[in-house]
């Protein structure tokens, strides 16, 4: 009754939370216009595209992926062999004992009219299976935690599906073990099927299964007499060889049965097996209820990524299905980490201490964005800063094995960033490679509103150019800019312009306006004096700065070898570093 309860419990958990986690793929909005688009759109933007691909020749296609991607998962196998490996080991090994085994009553026996648990193949293929998901299980400890794998972090869900699975497996064997060598089980046995009563016969037999079967008696021991024993066989095959085969079959539970033997008569007084039953079962019942909140959700997520996906392909969505395809996944990442070993900007991890550079841990942090939790400012600040450094190479996405489209991800995540009004120096410049990839998709206002807010946020600091009128003292800081103390080697040598304007005459962006000081404040070499002078704030604030391409025509062409493009690649990570920490930390992000 209990464990009838504990079922029904762990089911409807299951199911609850599985609808409110499917449901969460047309309620979360991560992308630009989502917003405005319905639930319901969502709904049936999605049924309609099921239905026309099922009803259409990409039905074939949706065949292939079915069996190369989600079945033998080729994406996994192309980009590493171990962790393939591990994961048909666990994923197979886990399915076959889900469907043989625990949901044996509605499928095995439908199946095969002669199942029995304890008779071969089935005995067998249920130890077989179970080495596969323990060897699966031992693969992935050993790369994370001992291969450990470059920039493959372990969180907590990583941890607790390791777990489950593992207490799972290993409460199984030693059930299966201890059953074996238990005297109580085997009298119960006896006493029920054997149809037995001579004392004689009872104890041939009882010799014979303490010799093969592994049996630990209170009543005998081994050496046996061989006429003892050959009568106990005629009686096994006789009376029990129908529903049991040989023990060795079970490969697992026998050899944990003989290293446990030795106190085999303690194990069956502490009942033992029942203890193992009630753990195994119970498990497997927290493991059902959990799977929806875990890691494990991804079997699901996955799949259904991958198909979506590889119908897709290059295809332009629909804004309600992209959105869907967006937050699906979200739940689809394995957190394998294979996109954070292939990204071009993750060596910046090694500098800059922030998990949000690197792509696989980007995912939990837009997970949190999306799902509307109050972000802090540091919190907002990291996933800015990790979304910007990306370079759009492309990498993550083409090696993702669950074949997530995590450029258009990004595109997505930072355009939504830039829609909420934060100041974002990375892309300061109009000639931004991130900004301008997306021009034609924005109205011209969104284009130049956040280079707007940010040139303001950075000009709000700059005392001077809110006091032009009045003459200010050089701070401190102007003077340690002045004296080059916190400027690389290159930077300083702006000390040496002698204000030949060649850098100016050859700059592009100079060369590109009509009246270039009007748009564009101080020109490369003012701007070599204003540093020179240490006033920070002319420098800071002028269009130039952020305009720069840095082509390294003006360095190139300097005749006094000044370094202009890295003096105003320096003071730009200045003027940025101080209008964080002025303008950002305390402001109120909405
Ligand atoms: S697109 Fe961005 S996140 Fe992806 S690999 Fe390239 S730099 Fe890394
Ligand atoms: S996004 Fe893809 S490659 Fe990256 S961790 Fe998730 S599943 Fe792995
Ligand atoms: S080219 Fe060199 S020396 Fe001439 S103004 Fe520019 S920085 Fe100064
Ligand atoms: S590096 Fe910048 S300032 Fe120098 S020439 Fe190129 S665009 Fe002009």
């Amino acid at each position: 009754m209990f464990l009838k309860i504990s079922l029904y419990i762990s089911l409807a958990i299951f199911l609850v939370a599985l609808i409110y986690k499917v449901s969460t793929w047309f309620r979360l909005k991560i992308g630009i216009g989502t917003a405005e688009i319905l639930t319901s759109t969502r709904l049936f933007s999605a049924i309609k595209g099921i239905l026309s691909t099922i009803f259409s020749i990409k039905i074939l296609i949706l065949l292939r992926v079915f069996v190369l991607d989600v079945l033998l998962q080729f994406r996994i196998l192309r980009e590493d062999f171990l962790r393939w490996v591990m994961h048909i080991f666990i994923y197979g090994g886990f399915m076959l004992l889900l469907l043989m085994h625990a949901l044996d009553k509605y499928i095995t026996v439908a199946i095969w009219k002669n199942y029995y648990s304890t008779v071969n193949p089935f005995m067998f293929l249920r130890d077989l299976f179970g080495a596969f998901v323990i060897v699966g299980v031992l693969i992935a400890i050993y790369r994370r935690f001992i291969l450990k794998v470059p920039r493959l972090f372990s969180n907590a869900m990583d941890i607790y599906a390791i777990l489950i699975v593992a207490v799972i497996m290993l409460s199984g064997i030693f059930l299966e073990a201890s059953k074996m060598v238990a005297y109580s089980d085997y009298k119960r046995m006896v006493n029920e099927y054997s149809g037995l009563s001579d004392p004689g016969e009872l104890k041939s037999l009882e010799t014979y299964w303490v010799k093969e079967f592994g049996v630990v008696s209170p009543n005998l021991k081994g050496p046996f007499d061989e006429a003892l024993l050959q009568k106990g066989k005629e009686l096994h095959q006789s009376s029990c060889e129908s529903c049991h085969a040989n023990p060795q079959w079970a490969f697992t539970g026998y050899g944990v049965a003989k290293i446990i033997s030795p106190i085999g008569l303690g194990i069956d007084r502490a009942r033992l097996p029942s203890v193992l039953w009630y753990i195994h079962v119970l498990a497997c019942f927290v493991g059902l209820a959990y799977l929806p909140f875990s890691k494990m959700f991804h079997i699901f997520a996955s799949s259904v990524s991958l198909l979506a996906n590889g119908v897709i392909g290059k295809e332009k969505l629909a804004p309600a299905n992209r959105a869907t395809l967006q937050a699906m996944e979200l739940d689809a990442c394995t957190h394998c980490g294979t996109c954070s070993l292939r990204c071009s900007v993750a060596v910046a991890f090694e500098e800059i201490p922030n998990t949000n550079i690197l792509p696989s841990e980007k995912i939990a942090s837009i997970r949190a964005l999306a799902s509307g939790r109050k972000l802090s400012p540091q919190e907002f600040g990291s996933i800015q800063d990790g979304v910007y450094l990306c370079t759009n190479c492309y990498r993550c996405t083409v090696v993702c094995p669950v074949g997530i489209n995590l450029q258009d991800l990004w595109f997505n995540v930072r355009e939504t960033l830039l829609q909420k009004g934060y100041p974002e120096f990375l892309v300061l410049s109009p000639l931004s490679f991130y900004r301008g990839l997306m021009k034609e998709e924005s109205v011209p206002k969104d284009y130049e509103k956040p280079l707007i807010q940010a040139r303001e946020a950075i000009a709000a600091q700059c005392d001077l150019l809110k006091k032009r009128d009045k003459v200010l003292p050089l701070t401190a800081a102007d003077r340690t800019l002045q004296s080059g103390l916190n400027l690389s080697a290159q930077a300083k040598t702006f000390s040496v312009c002698f204000g030949c304007q060649t850098c100016t005459t050859v700059c592009p962006v100079v060369g590109n306006y009509e009246n270039p000081q009007e748009a564009l404040g101080l020109l490369p070499h003012q701007i070599m004096h204003a540093a020179g002078l240490g006033i920070r704030d002319l420098a800071f604030g002028s269009n130039m700065l952020w305009d720069c391409l840095t082509c390294y025509q003006c360095q190139e062409q300097c005749p006094q070898g000044v370094h202009v493009t890295d003096v105003l690649y320096e003071l730009k990570n200045l003027a940025v570093k101080r209008a964080r920490e002025k303008t950002l930390q305390p402001m109120e992000r909405k």
